[in-house]
């Protein structure tokens, strides 16, 4: 249990009947890659070689950009020591999961991409997407732009991901080679493992991009509880520790670009800091699509006034707006996913509901994100080593919608058109 009114239900359940009945758990995610491993020795199909740059994109969810400082991370701190660190890595608005990791493969704004929560309804396609819902999840229509992965196909590469969102759909009828359904509960060492693995491929069938997704730190984060997040900062590092190793053992850890990243940090939440949505507006009229700290509403047309009135100055912690009175520096509302109501909760507030809260009852403190992107607590990490990578410089903080333009130059790859530039980041590159 823990004081994040309205996210818990997102979350995929690894034991989820339906997951096992429409993708198979983990004998089946391991049989499916094996049989890829078999295809790619025997298949031959050519595209690339080994002189082709490899790169590791490895997302660590939830690694707010000051938390080497809450524990030891030798791992990372010899990545930066060999590479580029930048002080921070500013989020995409709204600061979660699916939002980012989309911007930062593909360059673009949650408004020009389109995945602009982790919960969202589209009026055209008359569906909500969850990040629970495996058929949501994986249906290609949600997703705009053009994920790196795409782009490295379409110009012979392959790629490979263990776990990135947007991964598991067909986008631009591409997927990547070797992908999984999403898989909360696999260990770190069979992440590990099956990266390896991928490396370890004959030129012709090995994927040049490869990305890593680790949950642990922003599980950690959002508990509220300093000693799990510590052990979880020490557990994502020591987890790279033995990639590292594992490449060093085959000869290939400086032949390897490796990038740090994480999504969004994370700002302490408590019971004391709650907006009770039903205290202003009646919820049966409110059309909530989601909850907090970024309140979508959709009520019908004929209540929408009222409804936008009677929040407007409900709360000081909670600023309201039409969708067309969103600050443009959010680089959010132009979507048509986006609203006609939205709300943000200031830093550390969380909205909830009576009926919410009587089933969940707050606890004292816990961490939250998805808060407007200017605040500090919102920022990520970059770490960028490799031998594209200049050695042992330190760098200002920058945009993650830069990092697609930046991972093309690495791959040598044409960049669909993206809000990022290469220009912002070529500093970081030898
Ligand atoms: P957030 O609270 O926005 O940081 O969301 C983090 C959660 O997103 C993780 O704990 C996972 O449950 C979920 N998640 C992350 N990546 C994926 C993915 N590729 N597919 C489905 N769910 C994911
Ligand atoms: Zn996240
Ligand atoms: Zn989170």
């Amino acid at each position: 249990m823990r004081l994040r009114p309205h996210a818990r239900r997102d979350r995929p359940v690894s034991a989820a009947p339906r997951l096992s009945h429409r993708h198979g758990r983990r004998g089946r995610n391991r049989l499916a890659v094996g049989l890829w491993l078999a295809l790619g020795l025997l298949a031959g199909c050519g595209g690339s070689s080994r002189l082709d740059p490899t790169l590791l994109l490895i997302s660590l969810d939830g690694f707010r950009w000051d938390y080497r400082e809450l524990a030891a991370t030798p791992n990372l701190d010899s990545l930066a020591a060999e590479g580029v660190t930048a002080r921070a890595l500013i989020p995409v608005f709204p600061t979660t999961t699916f939002p980012n990791h989309y911007s930062i493969i593909t360059g673009l704004y949650p408004e020009n991409h389109g995945v602009i929560a982790n919960t969202m309804f589209d009026p055209l396609l008359g569906d909500t997407f969850r990040l629970g819902d495996r058929e949501t999840l994986a249906d290609g229509r949600w997703y705009g732009g053009e994920p790196l992965w795409v782009t490295a196909q379409l110009q012979g590469r392959k790629s490979a991901t263990i776990f990135w969102p947007g991964s598991e759909a067909e986008i631009k009828g591409v997927r990547p080679t070797y992908w999984l359904p999403y898989e909360h509960e696999m260990t770190h060492t069979e992440r590990v493992n099956q990266i390896l693995a991928q490396l370890d491929l004959p030129a012709e069938s090995r994927p040049a991009f490869l990305t890593m997704y680790f949950p642990d730190v922003d599980d950690a984060g959002h508990s509220g509880s300093d000693s799990m997040l510590t052990a979880a900062i020490r557990e994502v590092d020591s987890t790279l520790g033995e990639l590292l190793r594992g490449l060093a053992a085959r000869g290939i850890r400086e032949a390897t670009n490796i990038i740090i990243v994480s999504d969004h940090g994370m700002t302490a939440i408590d019971s004391s800091r709650i907006i009770v949505l039903d205290d202003y507006v009646d919820l049966s009229q409110a059309g909530v699509v989601d909850w907090t700290p970024v309140l979508a509403l959709r009520p019908p047309a004929e209540v929408q006034e009222e409804i936008y009135a009677a929040l407007k100055s409900a709360h000081p912690h909670m600023l309201v707006f039409r969708r067309e009175e969103l600050p443009p520096r959010l680089r959010y509302s132009s979507h048509y996913r986006v609203p006609p109501i939205v709300a943000l909760a200031d830093e550390g507030w969380t909205i909830s509901s009576r009926a919410y809260l009587a089933r969940n009852p707050p606890r004292p403190t816990g961490g939250a994100h998805g808060y407007d992107n200017r605040y500090a607590s919102m920022r990520g990490i970059f770490i960028g080593s490799g031998p594209a990578f200049k050695r042992g410089l330190e760098v200002g903080a920058f945009q993650n919608v830069h990092l697609y333009a930046l991972m093309c130059a690495i791959l040598n790859l044409e960049p669909a058109p993206s809000d990022g530039s290469i220009d912002s980041v070529k500093a970081l590159l030898d």
